[in-house]
């Protein structure tokens, strides 16, 4: 039986790669042949320049040539930690040692987790690296100085020791302790545990990363609080954040649950946008929350949280999952065995997702068109948003409707044209 479970994981995995590398080469050659000035999508022309569309044509093909390269990395490294013998090794060395130290036998198992999960972070790096301190550095996007890349890594496997240890501990003693129906237990803990996630971020873990500042008194401050008032927005206060100290890429966003909402904006987005259309950028993102969307992704996210441990719970006990990879059969075991296979599995919801969120994206420009009375405002946003971060102004329509979680800038534009305002 456990060559069924290898042999069927096999062809997914493989199939997964193989469309992958197909849609990633077809987008290549299709941003190669729009490369000359005259493929300019019409909205873009005389708002970019000629030297700036070759350059954005040259960052999307290092950025996707280098994709090709790290996503064979990528199933390599896991077919090595699924197959090289690296989990059996470890599990007996762990069981060996720890429970002379460590009695309780949860602590075993969240160690063994967090190994797996810290050899993972250690083999991504190297791609990390090079996309930081290569690709981004070279069209002059990277901010990020060595000392301050380092920091960050090691603040983050902090961060992932003192929340991930007790989390998984958690998990391991629901699974164990709460009988048959344990899987539900551990849905309604990881519920509860985003929702805290979602008040302890903004308030205790972001500000060890950034700087945050109550946004200056000003026009654009007096407006945002307008905009806020007239939408019905409640938010507890407007940020500006120091995102120029990693990367020359902008953004806005809101964090935290009900009156505690903070509207954050990047140094980036305030510098480099107009007041015009960093309020357009607002309402757009107000018009997620207005419209529920974010509720929405969250249930979404719940409903495949739920089918997911369902299913782990019906593998738990299944003793050729364990046998195909040469494991004991163990709570610990079955939760890191889940999550290094199901990817093959779970790939095909990704294009759902983003079809979802594309129809959310359209709602939110047009929220924010009708809001301002003017739909020039996010177009420009739009388009600023596009030039200064040199994105692809020419991808394969196949690549974006199964990749982009966003309609492409110039689907965007044609939709908020067609609006009657
Ligand atoms: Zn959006």
């Amino acid at each position: 039986m456990h060559n069924v479970i290898i042999g069927s994981f096999f062809v997914l995995f493989t199939l997964e790669f193989v469309i992958e590398f197909i849609l990633n080469g077809l987008n290549i050659r299709h941003v190669r042949k729009s490369r000359a000035a005259e493929d300019i999508p019409e909205y873009f022309r005389g708002k970019i320049s000629e030297d700036q569309y070759h350059q954005s044509v040259r960052y999307t093909l290092a950025k996707a040539r280098f994709q090709q390269w790290s996503e064979v990395y990528g199933r390599i490294v896991i077919l090595l930690i699924l197959f090289g013998g690296l989990l059996p090794v470890l599990d007996d060395l762990i069981n060996a040692t720890v429970p002379q130290i460590l009695p309780n036998r949860h602590f075993s198992g969240v160690l063994f987790c967090i190994v797996v999960g810290v050899v993972f972070s250690l083999t991504s790096l190297p791609i990390d690296l090079y996309s930081t301190f290569g690709i981004e550095s070279r069209f002059g996007f990277n901010k990020t100085t060595v000392p301050l890349y380092f920091s960050d890594k090691l603040k983050t496997l902090i961060l992932g020791l003192l929340i991930g240890g007790p989390f998984l501990f958690v998990v391991l003693w629901l699974m164990q302790a709460t009988g048959e129906y344990w899987w539900l237990w551990v849905f309604a803990f990881i519920t509860v545990f985003q929702l805290l996630m979602i008040i302890v971020f903004p308030a205790l873990i972001a500000p060890w990363f950034n700087k945050f500042e109550p946004l200056a008194n000003g026009e654009l401050r007096e407006r945002i609080l307008a905009l806020a008032n007239q939408i019905g927005f409640k938010a507890s206060g407007i940020f500006s954040m120091d995102g120029s100290k990693r990367s020359a890429h902008s953004n806005a966003y809101f964090t935290g649950i009900g009156k505690a909402k903070r509207i954050v904006l990047f140094d980036t987005l305030i510098e480099q946008m107009t007041i015009d259309q960093g309020l357009a950028v607002l309402a757009h993102e107000m018009g997620h929350y207005k419209m529920k969307h974010i509720r929405r992704m969250m249930v979404v996210q719940a409903v495949f949280l739920f089918i997911g441990l369902y299913i782990l719970s019906r593998l738990v006990n299944y003793q050729p999952l364990f046998t195909a990879f040469g494991l004991q059969p163990s709570n610990h075991a079955a939760l890191v065995l889940f999550s290094l296979l199901s990817g093959p599995f779970t790939f095909y919801l990704g294009p759902l997702m983003n079809l979802l969120s594309r129809k959310h994206e359209y709602e939110a420009d047009r929220f924010a068109a009708i809001t301002l009375r003017n739909g020039k405002p996010m177009e420009e946003a739009l388009i600023n948003l596009t030039v200064k971060n040199l994105s692809n102004l020419t991808p394969h329509p196949w690549y974006s409707a199964y990749h982009y979680s966003h309609p492409t800038p110039a689907e965007r534009i044609g939709a908020i044209r067609q609006l009657a305002i």
